[in-house]
């Protein structure tokens, strides 16, 4: 058991609610899966310290890489100068990506990969209208054509006040409602609680309707959205029949269409991307989490050859002036190129990690009388929802937190979003250790099912 009760001092710890009693685990290392405290337990990580470890910690080739590309260059300004790491990272990702992608652009969190994404679809428009003369006023609600999304409501793109904004309205963002600027919020697709009591092969994609008569009616700057996963809204599976028919009415009405794949990007569904799983291309994409495999902030927003074409300019009024200091950091550069090249040495990773899943998730709902709600899995993501009737915002409600910490007693981290359980673990976990979550998780459940009943 942890000897030591340590509480932050200096440091504000995100995420945290300050005055309440949470004692804090005082890592030292981590390997593999694993991770060690100071009083020398192991625990299991099995969320990927938020879903960016994807080959395990400190991978050698990855920490390899790292160390030789400090031997020659740390960082240089990206403006005025390139190097080798940032162009071999561009046309790896380029390659990964397999689409209609000319351009990486680089920056160092995902809020801002996909803020840049929102930047660069409006001023695609708007260097347009310097070409041509389209009419720049929507009539209806005075905001200029093209300057404004759609999204979803359980959608999640960033703590930053734009990706914020293109997120659903939530507890995270409500005391910054006020600052929210137009966008038109849909309810978000739920595959597994469908608002029409659809199951996928008999869906004609209803959740659209509301979409596609906005669509159809205002001109609008993008479509943004999670492929397939809502991650940080609670782990929402949707069809790819919903993509599909958003990139239909993207192509009718000339509407960007934006995946934010810092989530599900690199492998996380099985695939590179999980638009290539659902057989759908995107204008715009934005990476980050998994990118450098967890080892150093890195995130890049793929460009496609139409949008990069509207700014190959002289002018500068049609320019994109955007930068962060550390863009393009040739240490994070090289910590990526390491992290595609296992993503691609090791593609059977995934799928076999998803029957694993499968089958372990199957014999804990047996085991627990068929008690989980929803239980899922897709690739690297397996995820449940306990069954709680509390009308309690869903991310503040309570069980979450309450079987964090029950966890935490067999040393297995898992950060539930309210009372969605889920289990993201490395890519490179262990049959052992997997087992060891599901264990930790009947241990938890079954108590807390005993003193619900
Ligand atoms: C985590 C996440 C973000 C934000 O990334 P940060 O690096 O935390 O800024 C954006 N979109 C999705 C889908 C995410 O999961």
């Amino acid at each position: 058991m942890m000897k030591t009760n340590p509480v932050s001092t200096f440091t504000w710890i995100p995420l945290t609610v300050q005055d309440e009693d949470e004692d804090l685990v005082p890592v030292i290392s981590a390997e593999k899966e694993f991770f060690y405290d100071e009083d020398g337990n192991e625990w299991i990580d099995g969320i990927s310290s938020w879903w960016t470890v994807i080959h395990g910690h400190r991978h050698p080739k990855i920490t390899q890489a790292i160390e030789t590309q400090l031997k020659s260059l740390d960082h240089i300004i990206l403006a005025g100068h390139v190097h080798r790491p940032a162009e071999m990272l561009s046309k790896k990702l380029l390659e990964l990506a397999d689409n209609d992608f000319e351009k990486v652009f680089y920056s160092d969190n995902g809020s801002n990969a996909v803020e840049i994404a929102l930047k660069l679809a409006i001023q695609y428009y708007k260097n347009q209208i310097i070409e041509t003369t389209e009419e720049t006023q929507n009539s209806s609600n005075g905001v200029p054509s093209r300057e404004s999304f759609l999204i979803f409501s359980s959608s999640y793109h960033g703590d930053s006040i734009g990706s914020m904004n293109v997120s659903g309205l939530t507890y995270f963002n409500r005391i910054f409602a006020n600052l929210r600027f137009p966008t038109f919020e849909t309810p978000a697709p739920n595959c597994f609680q469908c608002r029409f009591g659809k199951t996928p092969d008999i869906c004609k994609t209803e959740c659209l309707d509301s979409l596609e008569k906005e669509i159809l009616k205002k001109k609008y700057a993008g479509v943004v959205i999670e492929p397939l996963v809502f991650g940080a809204a609670g782990m929402i599976f949707y069809d790819r029949k919903v993509l599909e028919k958003i990139r239909t009415l993207c192509e009718k009405t000339n509407t960007l269409l934006i995946l934010d794949e810092v989530f599900t990007g690199m492998g996380r569904l099985g695939k590179n991307f999980a638009y290539q799983l659902a057989g759908v291309k995107p204008d715009l994409l934005a990476i980050a989490k998994g990118l450098t495999g967890g080892s150093l902030p890195l995130a890049a927003t793929l460009v496609s050859k139409k949008i990069y074409s509207r700014f190959q300019t002289k002018d500068p009024f049609r320019s994109f002036f955007h930068a962060h200091t550390m863009t393009g950091n040739a240490v994070s550069c090289a910590a990526g190129i390491a992290s595609v090249d296992l993503l691609l040495s090791e593609k059977d990773l995934v799928p076999s990690l998803q029957t694993k899943l499968q089958i372990l998730m199957e014999e804990l709902q047996k085991r627990l009388g068929g008690k989980l709600k929803n239980p899922r899995v897709l690739g690297a993501i397996a995820a449940f929802d306990w069954p709680e009737e509390i009308a309690e915002d869903e991310y503040l409600n309570p069980v979450g937190k309450e079987i964090r910490n029950q966890l935490k007693k067999n040393f297995v981290l898992l950060r539930p979003l309210g009372r969605t359980i889920y289990i993201t673990p490395p890519y490179t976990i262990s049959p052992v250790s997997l087992e060891k979550i599901f264990h930790a998780l009947y241990d938890v459940l079954s108590n807390l099912g005993r003193r619900s009943e």
